[in-house]
């Protein structure tokens, strides 16, 4: 993990704590008790803000905002052809798997 992702004790923000295993004699990196919290965190807002989109915004506006993030994470040629085919045969599934 990159970015900082808390003011946690245990891993100073890394996300990553190292542990001290004294059977072994050995030190060793371990995802932090934090990263799962923030993980939940994320997705009880996830799920806040889709509830809002549910109420307010229309299924268009929804799609055409789904489809901009997916063109503008995927500007090479291969990945555009790619995109091309699943747009050809509809296959919204692993269309929806681009946005990540
Ligand atoms: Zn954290
Ligand atoms: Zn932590």
């Amino acid at each position: 993990m990159s970015q900082e992702c808390c003011k946690c004790s245990h891993c100073d923000g890394s996300g990553i704590r190292l542990v001290i295993d004294n059977t072994h004699d050995i030190t060793y990196q371990e995802e932090c008790y934090c990263v799962l919290q923030h993980r939940r965190e994320q997705e009880k807002l996830a799920k806040r803000i889709a509830s809002v989109f549910l109420e307010k915004t229309s299924k268009e506006k929804l799609a055409i905002s789904l489809a901009s993030v997916i063109v503008a994470k995927h500007t090479d040629e291969y990945s555009k052809f790619q995109l091309g085919t699943l747009v050809e045969s509809k296959n919204d599934a692993w269309l929806l798997n681009w946005l990540h």
